[in-house]
């Protein structure tokens, strides 16, 4: 089982303040499945939790 990402905190998206506008983006991190990818198939994505 993977964990909740911890860049958006299993929600799957970030919400970017820049002082005038909100964005919602989708967490890079997890691409949007709100999990912790696991690297396993994955060898090519650098180092976790960037
Ligand atoms: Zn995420």
């Amino acid at each position: 089982m993977a964990a909740p990402c911890t860049d958006c905190a299993g929600a799957g998206t970030l919400t970017v303040d820049d002082g005038q506008q909100q964005y919602t983006i989708t967490c890079a991190a997890c691409d949007g499945t709100g999990e912790t990818p696991t690297l396993a198939d994955n060898e090519n994505n650098g180092q976790a939790g960037q």
